[in-house]
């Protein structure tokens, strides 16, 4: 049996990074990471080590075709390289007002800007979901298409007060997801009906 892209039904033969390559590579370099470079990938409390940013270990499973892994989300991935090293580069000015303005990420094209990045986070956790055997909600895999779109997917971004305490040097380095929680439905209890996930950035 094939695996097919959760986007777009095809067969399945790319692996989407379950860490972003940018961002391993922004910290670490591009590897090989190897003796006091040696870099640890830490997954459910065991520990892997990875040898370079293409490491199978920081790579979901196959779920996504290579044309949606590629050309299609690419706009996507760059919208939220901008972001990143947008919060990087302003971090102290962000963690003093708490906000971020759009427009000075993205300059005039905004609006574009913010769709992609949004559109990043909706493919991130459809990755995610697949890789769990969830099926991706419907509204998830259409609004990768669409200029306007109404979906339960919900981003809230915060501060992380207790990594924020350690120095830059150390939390720089941690990159990951957290765990994916599920929400059961309050009279059917085995009905799924919500998911909770976080992914974090220094
Ligand atoms: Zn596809």
């Amino acid at each position: 049996m094939s695996i097919t892209c959760w986007i777009c039904g095809k067969e399945s033969n790319s692996r989407e990074h379950i860490i972003k390559k940018s961002n391993i590579i922004r910290v670490y370099g591009k590897g090989p990471y190897k003796g006091e470079n040696a870099l640890i990938h830490v997954k459910n409390g065991n520990m892997k080590v990875v040898q370079g940013p293409d490491s199978k270990k920081v790579k979901y499973e196959f779920s996504l075709c290579h044309e949606c892994n590629t050309t299609f989300t690419q706009p996507f991935d760059i919208a939220y390289d901008n972001f990143i090293s947008f919060i990087y580069e302003n971090e102290q000015e962000i963690l003093r007002k708490r906000f971020v303005n759009f427009s000075d990420v993205y300059g005039e094209d905004f609006e574009e800007g913010q769709r992609n990045l949004y559109k990043y986070f909706a493919k991130s956790f459809g990755c995610r979901l697949y890789d769990a055997g969830s099926s991706v909600p419907q509204d998830i895999c259409s609004l990768l298409k669409k200029k306007s779109f109404i979906t339960g997917l919900r981003i809230n971004f915060s501060v992380n007060e207790d990594i924020l305490i350690l120095p830059n040097k150390i939390r720089d380095g941690f990159i990951g997801k957290g765990d994916l929680l599920v929400w059961l439905d309050k009279t059917v209890k085995t009905e799924i009906n919500g998911y909770t996930w976080n992914e974090h950035v220094s």
